[in-house]
């Protein structure tokens, strides 16, 4: 290199510029695979001195075994092949931390076109790491929250609905049983204007969380369906079964023992529920399914309400039956 007009030569400024970024510059002759160069600036972020980078291994050996093979492999193939690449890992300090790191690899030919050396620069992206964490986690609980009631904390009528129409197809496809239940507390109405909105919140909450325990198989569904209305999809579910769980439903509810007194039917918080069963044809549609188990809580609540009303739906016709 020359000298400059001051005497500095042109090396001892680069060199200067490069140990003063927050990058930390690297070589790495290639036939030998050891460091030619790295940045004193490697120290204060891994604790471990310039001289200790002896070999490549020294780079392989101070990174996360979980991100070691992975990115090894994928350096060493792109730069046997001369393609410039990066790669982001967690590189070990000394202190056994890690710290995430992104590097950024040029490959440097010779007159032949043979590789001869890599030059690249190391990239302290914790932080940048950290936030996307942080984002990762936040979109995950965005997703949890929108699938989910505010209020009781069981799953809203968002998941209901999607719920019913992957079962739905299902139940088409094997051709078996679908069971739906609708429930809804008896004389609400009367019980928040007793108690006050704060407290009938509270009961629903209560009533939402006593619900799930209804259902036990790994693919049954509890939902809020609106109000003071809830529902259970219940996939490859006969009509006996379906009615097992609405029973269950009832008791448990009765075995909260919330008081009531302005309740018709009993001291205590009751609710009436619609059963419905079918094996979905091809004319029939989630929505009439729906419909029509409305259909029989109605006859349940008409019939004296504190009781489920069964019925076997399908082919766009209801035929109740008392249970
Ligand atoms: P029935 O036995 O016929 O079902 O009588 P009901 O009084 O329960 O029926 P209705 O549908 O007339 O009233 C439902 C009540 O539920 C009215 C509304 O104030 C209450 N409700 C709906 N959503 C909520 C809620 O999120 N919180 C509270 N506290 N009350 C609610
Ligand atoms: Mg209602
Ligand atoms: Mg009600």
């Amino acid at each position: 290199m020359s000298d400059t007009n001051n005497g500095v030569t042109d090396s001892a400024v680069y060199k200067t510029l490069l140990e003063s970024t927050k990058a930390i510059p690297w070589k790495i002759d290639w036939k030998t695979m050891t460091f030619a160069y790295i940045g004193p600036q490697i120290e204060s972020l891994l604790g471990w001195t310039p001289q200790s980078w002896v070999s490549a291994n020294d780079w392989a050996e101070r990174m996360h075994p979980e991100d070691r093979d992975t990115v090894v492999n994928f350096c060493v193939s792109q730069s046997q092949c001369g393609i410039d690449h990066e790669a982001d890992y967690r590189a070990l300090t000394k202190d056994g931390g890690y710290v995430w790191i992104r590097d950024v690899v040029h490959v440097v030919r010779n007159a032949e076109g043979e590789v001869d050396s890599l030059i690249g620069f190391m990239f302290d992206i914790s932080e940048r790491k950290q936030t996307e964490e942080q984002l990762l986690k936040l979109q995950k609980q965005l997703e949890e929250f929108s699938y989910k009631d505010g209020l009781t904390g069981i799953n809203n009528r968002r998941m209901f609905d999607s719920m019913l129409q992957i079962e739905w197809a299902n139940a088409q496809r094997t051709r078996k049983p679908l069971s739906l239940i609708l429930l809804d507390i008896d004389y609400f109405k009367q019980f928040n204007d007793h108690y006050g909105h704060i407290k009938g919140d509270d009961c629903l909450r209560r009533v939402g969380q006593a619900l799930q325990g209804a259902a036990v198989r790994p693919r049954d569904c509890v939902a809020r369906f609106g109000g003071e209305e809830f529902v259970l999809v219940l996939p490859e579910t006969d009509e006996a079964s379906a009615k097992q769980v609405a029973e269950r439903c009832r008791k448990l509810v009765r075995k909260l023992r919330i008081p009531h007194p302005q309740s018709n039917v009993a001291p205590l918080l009751t609710i009436s529920l619609g059963v419905g069963t079918l094996v979905p044809e091809q004319g029939d549609a989630p929505l009439a399914f729906i419909e029509a188990v409305d259909r029989l809580l109605y006859q349940a609540k008409q019939q004296g309400r504190d009781r489920l009303q069964y019925g076997h739906c399908g082919g766009g016709e209801v035929d109740a039956c008392q249970a």
